[in-house]
């Protein structure tokens, strides 16, 4: 297992708006800091700070939405998981999270939904950053090639995910995965499944989640999910998502 110290060396600092701690940020004391944006292995069991204010995503995702989600929804997740995890004797300090979501078939389904809610979103959050206006929000370099080889271009690209997305049937996510032969691949999940698991029909290292359940846009974008995904491109974080490419 790699040490914190390796992986932010080489995961290397991305500057994003927002603060250590979201009651911090909250309290309006944030500034415009450099944080460690982690990849899609770091993820434990507990619920890490948002790595920017609640409002940081306006106007795509509105600072309400963000709140609810982020403190009542997302962490509803994390709590469940370190119950279920109490319950049915899992040491979360002898495995690794992506682990456990490798053999979810042998837990319970208070475990499947909950370890996979908790993955989500701390993969999700991770996922996006502030809409930096003036800069155009596309990956770049070999991550860029792969995604117009995979796809055709990257118009194609978009399409195909954000079909995913819209035409997921009631809750669930779409997905960017790597598979183990090295291809891009686009699907979706029901509820709060995801590729990591064992018993899921779409598998790989997961690069991008998008969330279309109704809590994540419904206050905003009420039945217009399509809306919603639409937006959602310009908060994507091409940098985290083309350092997953490359650790996967
Ligand atoms: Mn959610």
């Amino acid at each position: 297992m790699k040490s914190r110290r390796t992986f932010i060396k080489k995961a290397g600092l991305v500057t994003v708006w927002g603060a250590i701690s979201p009651a911090l940020a909250q309290s309006g004391l944030a500034t415009t800091t450099q944080i460690p944006v982690m990849g899609a292995e770091e993820i434990g069991f507990s619920q890490q700070p948002l790595p920017y204010l609640y409002s940081a995503l306006e106007p795509v995702i509105d600072a309400l939405t963000m709140e609810i989600h982020y403190t009542k929804h997302a962490a509803g997740y994390t709590k469940n998981l370190v119950d279920a995890c109490a319950g049915e004797r899992v040491d979360t300090s002898k495995i690794k999270l992506t682990e456990l979501l490798g053999r979810i078939s042998t837990y319970s389904i208070k475990m499947r939904n909950n370890a996979g809610g908790h993955y989500n979103h701390e993969f999700f959050w991770q996922s996006l950053t502030p809409v930096r206006s003036g800069q155009t929000n596309k990956p770049s370099g070999s991550f860029m090639e792969a995604i117009v080889n995979q796809f055709g271009s990257f118009e194609n690209f978009q399409t195909q995910f954000s079909d995913a997305a819209r035409n997921r049937f009631g809750s669930g996510w779409a997905w960017l995965v790597k598979t183990t032969d090295g291809k891009l691949k686009i699907g979706s999940t029901p509820n709060q499944d995801n590729p990591l698991m064992d018993l899921s029909e779409l598998k790989g290292t997961p690069l991008l989640g998008l969330d279309v359940w109704e809590h994540a846009y419904y206050l905003k974008y009420q039945n217009k999910r399509p809306d919603y995904i639409a937006a959602c491109w310009s908060l994507f974080n091409w940098e985290v998502l083309e350092r997953r490419y490359k650790n996967a």
